[in-house]
């Protein structure tokens, strides 16, 4: 059975709130435009931005929504 596998915020702290991610998900996953239905959720202010992922829905670009991220705050991991 291969493994599954999964977006994870390694540097969550180095987040600038800039949403990116957010707007990749939902364009690369969804074919939507806007932040509204992502699996991404970006909360907080400057200094304190918490990166929430939704790991209910499966990520199928996962490399891209890493590439986008100019603070490099994604990793990918083998789930075991
Ligand atoms: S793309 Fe990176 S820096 Fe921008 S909001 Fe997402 S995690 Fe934060």
């Amino acid at each position: 059975m291969s493994k599954k596998k999964l977006l994870v915020a390694s540097r969550e702290q180095k987040c600038i709130g800039c949403k990116l991610c957010m707007l990749a998900a939902s364009r690369y996953e969804y074919r939507k435009l806007g932040v509204k239905d992502s699996p991404i959720r970006i909360k907080g202010r400057p200094g304190g931005y918490k990166i929430q992922i939704d790991y209910g829905k499966k990520l199928k670009n996962i490399d891209k929504i890493i590439a986008i991220c100019p603070q490099d705050c994604f990793d990918v991991i083998n789930e075991t």
